[in-house]
């Protein structure tokens, strides 16, 4: 594998595959991977002739500063992941690289930027779409591939291509779990035994609703889930929500013809983790 520092030498490397009529995956990352990042680097290998991941924690995305000085890196590690799976390329860009200037486009993703994490994380998707759009103008890949751990950044990223009319089909891939059912998450390296013990409640809770949604109303499965939360003393609800799967909109009552999807965030601890099921 191949690592590059600099756009500009990247571009040369990817314009020799493109001339070839070669297909480009990309999986942009913010490093400190793990399977579920590995797993979208094989959905890519298997799709596109060439895959290139980047490595880059966006400041422009975080509106917590001290999420942002904490969030994990583990660069050697990344690099013999990456070297392991197969990738290609990567690019580890520095902030320099990314933004040479301090103007910086404005992003507006309507509703989609109200809701879940637009509402908790200000600005977030507005900094989503500004590291997207330059990575994609430099990669300028044929498939992107994003996880739906992330989900509304999927819907976010679909948007962004629409807006931009670019010619990038995104893949939104499957959520990896830990054994306890935890999702796979950069974050929970920064989870003490104890907070990481406690984090498998999460996806545990989100499945016992599941059974219980047709029975509750939701709710009253919205209640229940923020007092099963504020039962355990180090967890904190940032938000928990039953949404319409396509267009995010939250339903007042569960309807089983309906694409459904459960959200939450929740604070184990200092560390704000995210999950999401889907029923279909
Ligand atoms: P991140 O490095 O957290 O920004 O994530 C980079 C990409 O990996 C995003 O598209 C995430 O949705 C995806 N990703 C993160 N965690 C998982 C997971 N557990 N399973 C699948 N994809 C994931």
């Amino acid at each position: 594998m191949q690592v590059f520092y600099n756009i500009h030498e990247l571009k040369l490397k990817l314009a020799e595959f493109a001339f070839l009529d070669k297909t480009i995956g990309f999986v942009p990352t913010m490093g400190a991977l793990h399977d579920g990042h590995v797993s979208l680097i094989n959905f890519s290998k298997k799709q596109c002739d060439i895959t290139v991941c980047s490595i880059f924690v966006n400041p422009t995305q975080f509106n917590n500063s001290e999420d942002l000085a904490h969030y994990p890196k583990t660069p050697e590690n990344d690099i013999l992941l990456l070297t392991n799976a197969g990738c290609d390329f990567l690019y580890m860009p520095s902030v320099d690289d990314i933004y040479p200037t301090d103007f910086h486009r404005t992003f507006h993703f309507g509703y989609l930027e109200t809701i879940l994490e637009g509402s908790s994380r200000a600005g977030h998707f507005n900094g989503v779409g500004q590291v997207v759009s330059i990575l994609f103008d430099g990669v300028k890949p044929h498939k992107a591939f994003f996880g739906s751990k992330d989900y509304q950044q999927v819907m976010v990223v679909k948007a962004l291509v629409k807006q931009l009319n670019l010619p990038i089909e995104i893949v939104s891939c499957p959520i990896l779990r830990e054994s306890d059912g935890l999702a796979m998450s950069s974050r929970n390296m920064r989870l003490n035994v104890q907070e990481r013990k406690v984090a498998a409640l999460i996806p545990k809770l989100m499945n016992e609703v599941i059974g219980m949604i047709e029975l509750l109303d939701i709710e009253e499965a919205k209640k229940w889930m923020k007092h099963q939360i504020e039962n355990e003393p180090l967890m904190t609800l940032d938000y928990f929500e039953i949404c319409d799967a396509e267009s995010l909109h939250e339903l007042k009552e569960y309807d089983s013809t309906v694409s459904t999807v459960l959200l939450i965030a929740v604070f184990v601890g200092k560390i704000r983790l995210i999950d999401n099921l889907l029923i279909s």
